[in-house]
């Protein structure tokens, strides 16, 4: 085959590769849509999302961003956003909202302007009115060929919330989404939401432990409502709190710090206590054969996210056997990841994100680790929080790999069998024997459940 045309059959392949997206928050974040979905959204609330709104929150000056008021009554322009677009425009981010918008709301000019603004807005609106946010999404996943979505949730996400929905798209929603539990709440550290997840999880679980022991107890019937509710992973956000650094605890010192009371503890004492509880309730997940997802890297100050502090916990005995996945890459130590990847048997480097955060450093980092790490370790997901900004970011992911394979095909570091084995690998086998989904392959990793039965 031509060179030319062994490129073009990558390129076709990649796109026509199924995709298990390995981290979303898009079906409704921490607890879920209402079941009547078909809330009104703008191409202002869009844009606004995430990103953008993370971004115009921290970092820029307020005066760029519209009113709240503005935006909820719907009375937002183009010119009322241009201020905010005209810092933003060169970040990758905007350029994958702006393409999934494009994908799913077509316009023919480079980017969304003055002239555009009302003709996508309102494309926006009767997408939203017609589908509703769920049915929307799964015609995005549809459109976008992807099968599987881990979707980051809380307990009550998976009992109260999904629950709630008619049961055909309960169903239509449990094909689609690999639920991960955030576990951040019960060992009393997190976001806010976390705090709350556990407060309402003493009613699902209808316990009100007063000790260590009974709480305990409660932790272990929440991973087994969450595991019989469908759930397949468990995830820790606590860099953006606490470093990663899990130290083990004497029982007894964390019994005595228990009956004090967590909202009391000096803030050295509380990290004790949940250091003992984290570890407890690593070991229950590994126990339940749910793998962990991580959120490292991007955190103030990074070292709390440092992906070596995980070092601990993949040398502890008594976790041998669970799966940790370095989300995010570890950037801004991406190289500390990538040694971990390569060193143990159940850690695996994780890219979700870092391509939508700067196409650049994504594509470096995958070019990096592929050459270095072996390829059943590397896992990527997009991370959105709506159906537009999911369909850019799967668009530039998928175009990240197809550079990076290009390039090495081109290079004549392997051919193009092998690039298109390493991208199914990439894109569905991998996350699929991360979570123990399909058949395990022969890489040596004993399968929990089989050597029990
Ligand atoms: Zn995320």
């Amino acid at each position: 085959m031509k060179k030319e045309d062994e490129l073009k059959e990558l390129k076709r392949f990649i796109d026509n590769t199924n995709f298990f997206d390995m981290h979303s928050h898009m079906a409704g974040f921490e607890l879920g849509t209402p079941v009547d979905d078909k809330r009104p959204r703008t191409l202002y609330s869009i844009l606004m999302n995430d990103y953008l709104a993370y971004l115009s929150g921290s970092c820029l000056d307020r005066q760029l961003v519209p009113s709240r008021k503005q935006a909820i009554d719907g009375k937002c322009s183009f010119n009322d956003i241009e201020p905010l677009l005209r810092v933003c425009r060169g970040l990758t981010t905007y350029y994958a909202i702006r393409e999934g918008i494009r994908l799913l709301h077509p316009f023919k000019e480079d980017d969304i302007c003055f002239q555009n603004w009302k003709e996508i807005d309102k494309s926006i609106q009767m997408a939203y009115r017609k589908y509703g946010e769920r049915k929307w999404q799964r015609i995005a996943c549809k459109k976008l060929k992807v099968l599987k979505q881990v979707h980051i949730a809380t307990l009550p996400y998976v009992t109260t919330h999904l629950d709630s929905l008619p049961e055909k798209e309960k169903k239509s929603q449990m094909e689609l989404l690999v639920l991960s539990l955030v576990l951040d709440g019960y060992a009393f550290t997190g976001f806010e939401i976390q705090h709350r997840a556990r407060e309402m999880s003493f009613d699902i679980i209808r316990k009100y432990p007063r000790n260590l022991q009974d709480y305990l107890s409660f932790c272990n019937d929440v991973l087994d409502v969450f595991k019989k509710s469908g759930g397949k992973s468990v995830k820790l956000l606590i860099s953006y709190f606490r470093t990663l650094r899990i130290e083990n605890v004497d029982e007894k010192r964390a019994q005595h710090l228990f009956s004090i009371g967590f909202d009391v503890l000096s803030k050295s004492a509380l990290l004790v206590l949940q250091d003992f509880l984290l570890k407890q309730l690593l070991i229950m997940a590994n126990d339940k054969g749910l793998p962990l997802i991580v959120h490292t890297g991007y955190s103030i100050p990074t070292e709390n996210g440092d992906p070596e502090n995980l070092i601990c916990l993949l040398q502890d005995n008594s976790l041998k056997e669970l799966k940790i996945a370095i989300s995010h890459s570890g950037w801004p130590n991406e190289g500390k990841a990538m040694i971990m990847a390569r060193t143990f048997r159940n850690c695996y480097f994780d890219i979700s994100w870092t391509p939508l955060l700067s196409q650049t450093l994504g594509r470096r980092i995958l070019s990096e680790a592929l050459d270095m790490v072996p390829v059943n370790k590397i896992l990527v997901g997009t991370d959105c929080g709506t159906a537009e900004c999911f369909a850019g970011t799967v668009l530039l992911l998928k175009n990240v790999l197809y550079d990076v394979l290009a390039e090495k095909v081109t290079k004549k570091e392997f051919n193009l069998e092998t690039a298109k084995s390493i991208a199914k690998s990439i894109l569905w086998d991998n996350p699929i024997e991360f979570h123990n989904l399909g058949k395990r392959s022969n890489y040596g990793i004993r399968n929990k459940e089989k050597s029990r039965s």
